[in-house]
């Protein structure tokens, strides 16, 4: 045991002991929120602030909450709650919102994908459940999905131990239909590349009575999409919470037929022996989530558009004297189809690639990230930007282009 001196000391190292002592044990939750307000957590970490020019990344923490979201995660976090009451009924007001029979929050879009895989092949049955993903014996285990649409994210579906069964023409797929087959799986990550397209491929499920997953992640925004995807017919769709909806990062959802979202949920927490335990979800992000989805439906999609594009056409117009560069207003196909500005370093007149551009303005300071890096250019966008940085983000290129500019 530490001697009270001790252990007075030691607590005299921490940055808030003033606010301890003086506030005592019985400080009240706001009067010790206020004191942290002021202290700088990533100055004291050595970590740099990063203004997003780039858009709904991961890498650089996707979103950032509105003050709702947040209002929901704080005013939930001081009560205790039944776990698995609290997230059926934040998935029945998700499901009603969006217009879908069922719903539930995941740990991501990717937490979906293995939760949607999972209950697929267990239904409710807690014997298979526990043999996931080391023993399928008795389960369908076959996943059918088109060679296009194998991407990074596919891990999150074959950690269920399923077999992959790669097709390319619709011929084949049907082909590959089998009494193995547990799920037929899609993504909207590469936009268009697939050779089935949607509807089809929701018709093939259906006709031969097998479920249909899509990853939609990569289809929000615009808002519309949320239930596109459901009411197009596939059984199952994941998206994000924490991009374009602004969620908590770590939170996604799973749309769609009621019996396979509850097989899902089935796969996951609270229970220990099941694939999904890892993939908590706590009661604050389970709240935040649902009135980051109400937010997201009510927003004025369209009015945030045009801002957006204002903000484009404004860097735009700043750029456009850097000789030899060409900037152009372009809409994206998929994923962020959202106003975005392509920057494209015309040939001979730049000694950096847009690669160094990238990196340049990362390490500077301020810090800023830009998008889609590649030899001859790079992407902005401003929809995951606070506005007050937009004029620094004109400057910061403006700058390092003109560093780089070859004289001619
Ligand atoms: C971001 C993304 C995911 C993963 O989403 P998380 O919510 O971070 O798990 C999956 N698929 C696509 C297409 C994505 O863009």
């Amino acid at each position: 045991m530490l001697s009270r001196r001790k252990w007075i000391k030691r607590l005299s190292r921490l940055p808030l002991v003033g606010g301890f002592v003086s506030g005592g044990i019985l400080a009240t939750g706001s009067a010790r929120a206020a004191e942290t307000v002021a202290r700088d957590y990533f100055g004291e970490l050595g970590v740099r602030p990063v203004i997003n020019a780039a858009g709904a990344y991961t890498t650089l923490t996707a979103s950032i909450m509105p003050d709702e979201v947040l209002a929901a995660y704080r005013q939930t976090a001081g009560e205790y709650v039944s776990y698995n009451e609290l997230h059926d009924a934040v998935g029945r007001k998700i499901a009603e919102l969006v217009g879908c029979e069922a719903a539930m929050v995941t740990a991501g879009a990717a937490s979906a994908m293995t939760l949607a895989t999972a209950g697929v092949l267990t239904g409710l049955d807690e014997e298979k459940a526990k043999r996931i993903p080391i023993d399928l014996s008795g389960m369908k285990h076959e996943v059918i999905v088109q060679k296009a649409h194998i991407v990074g994210y596919t891990h999150a579906i074959i950690n269920c131990g399923v077999k992959l069964v790669v097709v390319e023409r619709e011929r084949e797929l049907i082909n590959a239909i089998s009494d193995n087959t547990a799920l037929l799986y899609f993504t909207d990550e590469h936009g268009l590349d697939g050779r089935v397209g949607h509807e089809a491929f929701v018709k093939m499920g259906k006709e031969n009575g097998i479920p249909t997953f899509i990853d939609a992640a990569a289809s929000i925004p615009p808002k519309e999409n949320i239930s596109k995807f459901t009411d197009m017919g596939f059984d199952l769709v994941a998206i994000s919470g924490g991009k374009a909806i602004r969620g908590p990062q770590s939170a996604g959802l799973l749309m769609g037929r009621k019996d396979l979202v509850e097989a899902a949920r089935f796969n996951g927490p609270p229970t220990s022996d099941r694939i999904g335990r890892g993939m908590k979800v706590n009661k604050e992000e389970l709240v935040a989530m649902w009135i980051a989805v109400e937010r997201f439906l009510k927003s004025d999609y369209d009015k945030e558009y045009e801002t957006w594009m204002t903000q484009v056409d404004w860097l735009k117009d700043q750029l456009s004297s850097v000789e030899g560069l060409t900037a152009e207003s372009i809409i994206p196909q998929s994923p962020n189809t959202v106003p975005t500005l392509q920057l494209t370093l015309q040939s001979g007149r730049f000694a950096a690639t847009g690669y160094k551009l990238q990196n340049a303005l990362l390490e500077g300071t301020p810090s800023v990230a830009v998008a889609r890096p590649r030899e001859d250019g790079f992407n902005l966008t401003t929809w995951m930007m606070k506005p007050k940085h937009l004029a620094t983000v004109a400057m910061r290129v403006k700058e390092e282009l003109l560093k780089a500019q070859r004289a001619v």
